[in-house]
C-alpha cells in the first residue's frame, strides 16, 4: 500500500504547480541534439542547448567513444577507488590539468556531483563560504552538504564581497573562509569579475573557487574564464563540465596536486560512486586534443554568437549586457515571455523562456545559445522569425 501521506503530497503539489502554469511538461527530442532538432516531428532550430561547439555530434567524438567503448567495454564496472580507474581516466585528467594550466585534475560524473564532491570535501561546519547570490544550484547544493556557513553576497558586487570578507575574517569565528563564483553566469551571459575577487581573496586570505562551467572552451582560448584572466595560479579550484562545450558528460576539478590528491581520497561522490564510462572519457580526450589543436570552433561560435546578438539588436530586442555567446532576449513580462517563446516555437525557434524564480521579477527572458554548428542561414531565418513574432507580440 503507498502511503496516502506521500499521495497526498504529490497530487497537491502537482496539481498546485499546474494551476499556476509553473509545471515544466518537457519535450522529447526524436534524434540528435544539434543546431537543428526534431520534435512531434517538426524540426525546429535549437537555441537551447549547450553545446556551444557542437560537439556533441561531431564525428571524431564518436568514433573515440566507439573505439574505447570495443577495448574498454560500455561500464568502467566500478568505483574509481576500488578497480573503476581505467588507463583512460588517467589520460583524461593528464589532458585536463595541462588544459587547464594546473599540476593536476580530477574527474567526475557530472559538473553537479563535481560541487557536491569538491566543496564538503574541504569546507565544514567551523568554516564560511562568501557565495555570489546568483551561482548555480549544484553550488548552493555542494555548500549546503558542507555545513559550512553560507554567506551570500549580491551579485558581482565587489564592495559587497570585501565588506562581507573582512566581517568574516575579523570575526575570529572561522577556521576558513572560501569565495565561490560561477565563471560565467548562465542567465545573462556575463563573467564573473575575477581580478577582484582574487585581490579581495589575497587580501584576507580566502581560498578561491571558479566554477567556469559555461566559460570552458568559450573563453581563454578554451581554457576558461580563469586563463581569460590569467589567473591559473591564483585560483585554488578549477571546476568544469565534460556536458557543455565540451559536449559529453562528466565534471572535473583542476588544481594543485595536493588538492586532487585530497578530492581523491576525501570526496564521496569520487568514492561511492561509479566512475565515468570509458567512451565518455575517451570522447572528452578527443574534445581536448581538438580544442587544444585549433580555435576555429571557438571562432565559430564568437562570429555566430556576434552575428546573432547584432541581428536581435538591430531589429529592436533588448539583448541585456552580455560578454558571452549567451544571448537572453530580455521581455520583461512572464507571461508575455512565454507567450513569446511559444510562438517561436510554432514559427520553428526552439528557444525557452526564463522567468521568475529562476531570474528575478520582471526580468522574463528568452535565452539563446548559439553555437559553432549553427550555419548563417540558420541565425538568419531566426532572425527573421524574431521579427515576425516580435511584432505580433508588440514587443519591438
Ligand atoms: C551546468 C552547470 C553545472 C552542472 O554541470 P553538469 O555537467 O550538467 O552536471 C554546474 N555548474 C554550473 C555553473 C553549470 O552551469
Amino acid at each position: 500500500m503507498p502511503s496516502r501521506g506521500l499521495e497526498n503530497f504529490l497530487k497537491e503539489n502537482l496539481e498546485d504547480l499546474k494551476s499556476k502554469g509553473l509545471y515544466n511538461e518537457i519535450d522529447t527530442l526524436e534524434g540528435a541534439n544539434g543546431p537543428i532538432i526534431k520534435i512531434n516531428g517538426r524540426e525546429l532550430i535549437n537555441l537551447s542547448s549547450n553545446n556551444y561547439l557542437g560537439l556533441a555530434t561531431d564525428n571524431r567524438l564518436i568514433e573515440a567513444c566507439n573505439e574505447a567503448t570495443k577495448e574498454y567495454g560500455v561500464g568502467a564496472g566500478a568505483v574509481r577507488t576500488i578497480n573503476g580507474t581505467l588507463k583512460v581516466h588517467i589520460e583524461l585528467e593528464e589532458k585536463l590539468a595541462k588544459f587547464k594550466h594546473t599540476e593536476a585534475a580530477i574527474a567526475y560524473q557530472s559538473g553537479f556531483n563535481c560541487n557536491m564532491a569538491a566543496i564538503s570535501a574541504v569546507m565544514d561546519k567551523n568554516d564560511a563560504i562568501l557565495s555570489d547570490e546568483l551561482n548555480h544550484a549544484s553550488i548552493i547544493d555542494g555548500c549546503r552538504l558542507s555545513k559550512a556557513k553560507i554567506i551570500r553576497f549580491n551579485h558581482a558586487d565587489m564592495d559587497d564581497l570585501r565588506a562581507k570578507a573582512k566581517e568574516a575574517a575579523e570575526s575570529g569565528l572561522y577556521n576558513k573562509i572560501m569565495v565561490i563564483t560561477d565563471g560565467v553566469f548562465s542567465m545573462d551571459g556575463d563573467i564573473a569579475k575575477l581580478p577582484e575577487i582574487v585581490e579581495i581573496a589575497e587580501e584576507f586570505d580566502l581560498i578561491t573557487y571558479v566554477d567556469d562551467a559555461h566559460g570552458s572552451g568559450v573563453l581563454g582560448n578554451g581554457a576558461g574564464t580563469v586563463k581569460h584572466f590569467g589567473l591559473s595560479d591564483k585560483v585554488d579550484f578549477q571546476i568544469g563540465t565534460l556536458s557543455k562545450a565540451i559536449g559529453v558528460v562528466g565534471g572535473y576539478v583542476a588544481g594543485k596536486k595536493d588538492l586532487i590528491d585530497w578530492l581523491k581520497v576525501r570526496s564521496r561522490p569520487f568514492l561511492f560512486s561509479t566512475s565515468l564510462t570509458p567512451g565518455a572519457a575517451a570522447a572528452c580526450i578527443e574534445a581536448i586534443d581538438i580544442l587544444s589543436s585549433s580555435t576555429e570552433l571557438q571562432e565559430k561560435l564568437w562570429e555566430n554568437a556576434d552575428y546573432l546578438k547584432q541581428g536581435l539588436k538591430d531589429i529592436g530586442f533588448d539583448i541585456g549586457n552580455s560578454e558571452t555567446p549567451i544571448t537572453p532576449v530580455i521581455i520583461g513580462d512572464e507571461v508575455k515571455t512565454q507567450a513569446f517563446s511559444k510562438r517561436l516555437n510554432e514559427e520553428g525557434v526552439y528557444a525557452k523562456s526564463i522567468v521568475f524564480p529562476t531570474v528575478p521579477r520582471g526580468t522574463g527572458r528568452v535565452r539563446n545559445m548559439p553555437t559553432a554548428a549553427h550555419t548563417k542561414e540558420m541565425l538568419d531565418q531566426a532572425i527573421t522569425i524574431y521579427k515576425k513574432a516580435g511584432k505580433e507580440l508588440g514587443i519591438i
